[in-house]
């Protein structure tokens, strides 16, 4: 029974990974991580980026996890293992699918892949670091939800513009009224 538990631990950390990776990503690589992330979100040529780093400290916790756990301390083999696992997909998502990071070139045009990608741009849809949506890499809200969103950030990032420059009928406003 042991194979069950193992391929359990590993699914479970796939999950549990999925829950890490969209937290980091918004509370760490767009909170004081930025420095690093900021690559990712500038205009790219697809070579390496400084976010890739963060990829890099993954591995080396997925290979750590797996050293310590071949050394004696089951189940950690196969909670880096589900890291692992992890990575590839994440890879295959974000940097593949979505990022074009590989040599070819499919767009998904339905299903759920589609809603992972559609989603992805969205987070990219907003320039800097602020009022982003959408931090997970392979789950995703649903997009009218993350429409919603941006429409909302949209308007307020209007608002708070409007009140920076007067609007152009106020200004005439005070033309006639001279
Ligand atoms: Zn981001
Ligand atoms: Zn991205």
């Amino acid at each position: 029974m042991l194979w069950l538990w193992n391929t359990l631990i590993l699914l479970a950390s796939v999950v549990v990974m999925e829950g890490v990776a969209a937290l980091s990503h918004k509370y760490i690589m767009h909170g004081w991580g930025w420095g690093w992330h900021l690559s990712h979100h500038e205009p790219h040529d697809g070579k390496f980026e400084l976010n890739d780093l963060y990829a890099v400290v993954f591995m080396f916790m997925a290979i750590a996890l797996i050293y310590i756990g071949v050394n004696g301390y089951w189940p950690l083999q196969w909670i880096g293992a589900g890291v692992t696992l992890y990575g590839v997909l994440y890879f295959m998502v974000h940097d593949g699918l979505v990022h074009q990071r590989w040599p070819f070139r499919y767009i998904p045009r339905k299903g759920y892949l589609k809603r992972l990608y559609m989603a992805h741009r969205m987070h990219h849809a907003v320039r800097g670091r602020e009022g982003c949506v959408s931090f997970g890499f392979l789950y995703a809200p649903p997009l009218h939800k993350l429409q919603a969103a941006l429409r909302q950030r949209h308007k307020s990032v209007n608002a708070d513009a409007a009140t920076i420059t007067p609007p152009q009928d106020a200004t005439s406003g005070r033309v006639k009224r001279e």
